[in-house]
């Protein structure tokens, strides 16, 4: 057999490519393509082996649906939030996803949704909490952050604001499924958390930016709960001098972490890139014991999906109209 002489050079490959980080979650495209949307459907215990090709393939098809229908908005001149608007709309009126139709169940056999949507120029934010009757609650979160003087409004007065705004109310029987309701006993069971959310983040050509989070919370959940999708700073954030942020996972260490600010804070004071920023929190919840994921796009088009669970649902649309949609750790 011929020996391989260690040169200096050979010995430095070697200690290096021992130290390379071992990560499973790697959907980055810094430097890439330029990205204009990025959406999650939530991120959980997804695994092929307990996917049938049927419900892998409507979850992609949704997932490229609400792409195209959000990107369509910036393509027509829309602003960044309306294609956030757009894209989270399709998410929550399937019921696939934990947001809107598809909400997962309380405690007590209920349903209670909450939505943040922000915008990157001003920092203007607006969100609902514990919310029982607004079929698409992230257009409530949008009436808050552009038509009242507050952030977030909760419970009977965020479905009274959002009627006067004139936004569609429904019976909360509408979100009653039975894929959820089984979810529920069988947690209830098991005395274990499953999650699950929806959020998307758009940028226009001249780098404004609008991030958007919508979800049924945990399901099992109790006491009024609430997770931090609706938290501006937690579940979502923006600002365009850094980048948008939709977090999904167990909301709590998010809240804790505020994940979404220090996504924006590390490459704000640490001139981190997007895509190194967003892994740094999602290992920092993960050392708290915290599972989830987030997607995050600066206003350069540059993206990052990490993630600390088997699966994402997500997926990101070009600027040359390029779609990718992946579901598992390994894609
Ligand atoms: N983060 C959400 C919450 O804690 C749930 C999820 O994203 O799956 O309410």
């Amino acid at each position: 057999m011929k020996s391989i002489k260690l040169t200096p050079f050979l010995l430095l490959c070697i200690i290096l490519s021992c130290s390379a980080p071992q990560s499973e979650r790697v959907s980055d495209i810094d430097n890439g393509p330029k990205v204009k949307l990025v959406i999650h459907g939530g991120a959980g215990t997804i695994k092929r082996e307990n996917m049938d090709s049927e419900t892998e393939k409507a979850y992609r098809d949704k997932l490229e649906e609400a792409l195209r229908a959000g990107s369509a908005v910036l393509d027509a001149g829309g602003e960044t939030c309306e294609a956030v608007m757009k894209a989270i709309n399709v998410m929550e009126n399937s019921p696939l996803f934990n947001a809107g139709v598809g909400a997962v169940f309380t405690a007590s056999g209920e349903n209670e949704l909450d939505a943040s949507i922000m915008k990157g120029d001003d920092l203007n934010a607006g969100a609902v909490a514990g919310v029982k009757t607004l079929k698409n609650p992230i257009l409530a979160a949008y009436e808050v952050m552009l038509n009242s003087p507050h952030v977030m409004l909760s419970g009977k007065g965020a479905e009274a604001f959002a009627e006067e705004q004139g936004l569609e109310i429904v019976d909360p029987d509408y979100f009653k499924t039975e894929r959820r309701k089984s979810q529920l006993e069988k947690v209830q069971k098991r005395v274990e958390k499953e999650f699950g959310t929806v959020g998307a983040v758009a940028r226009d050509a001249s780098g404004n930016i609008c991030a958007g989070t919508s979800t049924g919370g945990m399901t099992n959940k109790k006491w009024g709960r609430i997770g931090d999708s609706p938290v501006i700073g937690a579940g979502t954030y923006a600002n365009n001098a850094t980048c948008g942020v939709s977090a999904t996972g167990h909301g709590e260490y998010f809240i804790r972490s505020s994940a979404g600010f220090d996504v924006s804070a590390l490459m704000d004071y640490r001139s981190e890139t997007v895509a190194d920023a967003s892994k740094q929190v999602i290992d920092k919840i993960e050392k708290l014991g915290g599972k989830g994921g987030l997607i995050a796009l600066d206003a350069q088009g540059n993206v990052a999906m990490p993630f600390s669970t088997s699966g994402m649902y997500r997926g990101y649309i070009t600027e040359d109209g390029e779609v990718v949609v992946q579901i598992y750790g390994d894609e």
